[in-house]
């Protein structure tokens, strides 16, 4: 069964708005670096179906075993230093340069819209490219470690965590005042790649709506938000959709 992709009208339609909008903001998800090689919570046999997400990413289950959790860390880390920048990474970056994107709110932990060239990213949930202890407060860069030593420890003894936002964990107020700012201020809100089902970030399409911001949301199968929130449905892979728009949109400048 081939997948559904939107028709090139939709898209022109929707590029001529971003383009006379300018003030668009991205979220981004998982969703949006599955072509990257890395694979989305709802993925068939990846890293998510061996370590379910309630059993390996919350904050009880670091504090209680840390070394169980960096069994997932350790895997999940080998997927991320290998990920590459791909074509919906890229075409955002291309869009904040053309002035048309203003920022970008992403779920994502693996620093790929930074490797694209994008300037502004509020990193929501955190980044694997710094770890912390939280036993002691002490700070490293993931560079510091060379992999071979796992779990990675700190100068006092404990197990480090890596800098990344666990379920049950509070979003850093940066973060959240930053995403805040844009999410109410953008005049196009572009939900890229994400099911909308992890709260607060899934609320930020409301908040931009709410401040009459209109909802483009592209995904390869419809979400939580499709039928309440979006206003424009781009269905396909984040890299097609998005290297389209930012062609068409290119061409309107
Ligand atoms: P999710 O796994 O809940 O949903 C991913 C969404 O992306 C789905 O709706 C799926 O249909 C869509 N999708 C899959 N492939 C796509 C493609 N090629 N193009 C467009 N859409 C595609 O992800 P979420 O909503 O981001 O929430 C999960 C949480 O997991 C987030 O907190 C995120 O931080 C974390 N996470 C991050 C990464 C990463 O950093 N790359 C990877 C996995 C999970």
């Amino acid at each position: 069964m081939t997948m559904p992709t939107s028709q090139p009208t939709q898209t022109a339609e929707v590029a001529r708005l971003l383009a006379k909008c300018q003030r668009v903001v991205a979220l981004t998800g998982a969703g949006i670096s599955v072509e990257s090689g890395i694979p989305d919570f709802r993925s068939k046999g990846g890293l998510w179906t061996r370590f379910p997400p309630d059993q390996y990413a919350t904050i009880q289950a670091f504090m209680d075993d840390p070394e169980k959790v960096w069994q997932m860390l350790a895997e999940m880390e080998k997927v991320l230093d290998r990920a590459k920048p791909n074509p919906g990474h890229l075409a955002l970056s291309r869009l904040e340069k053309l002035g048309v994107v203003e920022g970008i709110i992403t779920q994502n932990i693996d620093g790929l819209h930074q490797e694209a060239g994008s300037k502004t990213v509020v990193e929501f949930h955190g980044s694997h490219r710094t770890l912390g202890c939280q036993w002691c407060g002490k700070g490293y860069g993931s560079d510091e470690f060379d992999g071979t030593e796992t779990p990675p420890l700190c100068s006092c003894g404990k197990v480090l965590k890596p800098d990344v936002v666990f379920f049950g964990e509070a979003i850093p107020t940066r973060a959240m005042n930053d995403a805040n700012s844009l999410a109410s201020g953008c005049r196009v809100m572009l939900v890229v790649g994400t099911s909308a089902e992890v709260v607060p970030a899934s609320q930020m399409p409301m908040l931009a709506k709410r401040n009459g911001a209109t909802v483009v949301e592209v995904n390869v199968e419809r979400t939580l938000l499709t039928d309440s929130v979006t206003d424009h449905f781009l269905q396909g892979k984040a890299g097609v959709v998005l290297t389209d728009l930012a062609n068409e949109i290119a061409k309107l400048l």
